[in-house]
């Protein structure tokens, strides 16, 4: 199933004529290794006995392609650090354990070191695609703060802001709003070293102390500040908080019904030194634990439930979230693909913009899973009698609400025909479903509406009423 934006973006910002195809017809042949390149010479030649006949087998002209040789190429660091936890813990890890160091292993993991996303990387995302996520999310914000009595200052946190794309579009579109915009403190929650200094230039900033990882961002004049989690985030001040594509990225215990009860789907190395999954002989304390999360599934949910997929990681942010917003004020939007109900078995790994085996090459894909909404309602509501939890509603209505439509039509009175063609295929991906059927250029850039695969979710401080688009 696409779960993520796998498709060529819609050249957000004009980048259009520049990007080749991610789905190039060439790039897609199977045979390509296999064109005129010389053959290796062979010095082998081996007599075979078989009873009552003899088969002298010449190995001189054989052609090994190198994809069949039996060279294994070198370990990576990440590899050999995966194998080295699982030999001394003397047993599998969870898959819990193997998504979190692939993704956030601090030398290695698949975040930490590069640009993963756009059409070079593995990925795209909606601020990526369209400067109008952004601007949408901003408008969110504002209604928010409005509706919280414009307090003069407010912590404006965002959860994995990867290149910086949304808060960049947020403050741009919301500049007019100066009390707003002088009211904000911007804290970019953000694992990678290599991300933060994305973040950085692209919301323009100059360096005031790279020791308290402090800066003001010239396209507003507010301060921002970089953090490792959201509990390094200053409390005791109203907090707008954002997650677009965060917690798709926490780790994900995977259980499976057996005979034995819900036992564990770990991973482990097999004989041929290659990763594999394994399950656990009998139940795990993990799977003691957390399977606590189907008590509150509905019964026909349970009856069917075979695999189950929970992050423990989610409900704990979702708690100290829910803390923070109830004690402090103000409100989390968290936009993620996922479902409105327990799910079962979605992790995937993508790179290079095609979904790949998740065990394969480790920390070069990226690895995600679809988010439990209801476990973040419950974790949100257990943790604060504050807050309110509104939603899930649909990305495409969250946005519809919002006024996409007034604002791309705003946008188009005023652009050439390129930036017109970019701005519809954008507009599409964000609030459409399935393939554009007005496109007309080649199939393979064809597209592909996420507007009801992500789903959209706040979690607000009660005093604060429904916020919108949720009345
Ligand atoms: N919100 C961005 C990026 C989504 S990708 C967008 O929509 O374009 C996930 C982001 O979360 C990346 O910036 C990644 O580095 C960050 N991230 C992933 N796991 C994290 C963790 N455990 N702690 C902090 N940041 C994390």
């Amino acid at each position: 199933m696409l779960r993520k934006l796998l498709t060529q973006p819609s050249s957000r910002r004009l980048l259009s004529s520049g990007i080749p195809p991610l789905f190039s017809k060439s790039s897609l042949s199977p045979f390509s290794s296999l064109s005129s390149s010389p053959e290796p010479p062979s010095s082998e030649s081996t007599t075979v006995e078989h009873p009552g006949t003899t088969i002298s087998v010449d190995r001189s002209s054989l052609y090994t392609p190198p994809e069949h040789s039996h060279e294994s190429t070198p370990e990576t660091e990440l590899v050999k650090h995966l194998k080295s936890i699982i030999k001394f813990r003397g047993g599998p890890i969870s898959v819990a354990e193997y998504m979190e160091e692939v993704l956030t292993n601090p030398k290695a993991g698949f975040y930490m070191n590069r640009d993963v996303f756009g059409a070079q990387g593995d990925f795209i995302t909606s601020p990526e695609v369209s400067q109008m996520f952004g601007e949408m999310i901003g408008v969110w914000t504002v209604c928010l703060w409005e509706q919280m009595g414009r307090p003069e200052r407010v912590n404006l946190v965002e959860l994995g802001p990867g290149r910086g794309t949304l808060m960049a579009d947020l403050l741009r579109g919301t500049s007019k709003f100066r009390n707003f915009t002088e009211s904000l403190h911007i804290h970019l929650v953000e694992c990678s070293p290599a991300l933060q200094k994305l973040q950085h230039q692209n919301l323009k900033c100059t360096d005031e102390s790279s020791l308290e990882k402090k800066a003001i961002s010239s396209l507003a004049g507010t301060p921002v500040h970089w953090h490792a989690t959201l509990e390094e985030v200053p409390s005791g001040v109203p907090t707008l908080i954002i997650a677009h594509e965060f917690y798709d990225a926490l780790p994900v215990h995977q259980f499976q019904k057996s005979s034995r009860g819900w036992c564990e789907k770990m991973v482990d190395v097999g004989e041929d030194s290659k990763f594999r999954f394994v399950l656990s002989p009998q139940p795990t304390p993990a799977a003691l634990y957390l399977m606590k999360r189907c008590t509150w599934a509905t019964p026909e949910e349970r009856e069917k439930l075979e695999h189950v997929e929970i992050s423990p990681k989610s409900m704990d942010l979702t708690q100290e979230m829910a803390k923070r917003i109830g004690s402090d004020g103000g409100g989390a939007l968290i936009i993620d693909y996922g479902m409105n109900a327990i799910i079962s078995d979605s992790l995937q790994a993508i790179r290079k913009h095609k979904f790949v085996n998740i065990l394969d090459d480790p920390g070069s894909a990226d690895l995600s899973a679809y988010v439990d909404f209801p476990s973040i309602k419950h974790s949100a509501e257990e943790a604060s009698e504050n807050v309110s939890v509104h939603g899930p509603m649909t990305q495409s209505q969250f946005l519809g609400s919002l006024g996409i439509n007034f604002r791309v039509d705003a946008l188009l009175q005023n652009c050439n025909d390129e930036q017109a063609e970019s701005l519809r295929a954008g507009y599409w991906q964000l609030v459409g479903d399935g393939e554009a059927p007005f496109w007309e250029g080649p199939d393979e850039q064809t597209p592909i509406g996420m507007g009801t695969r992500y789903l959209a979710m706040a979690i607000v401080n009660k005093n604060q009423g429904i916020p919108a688009p949720f009345q």
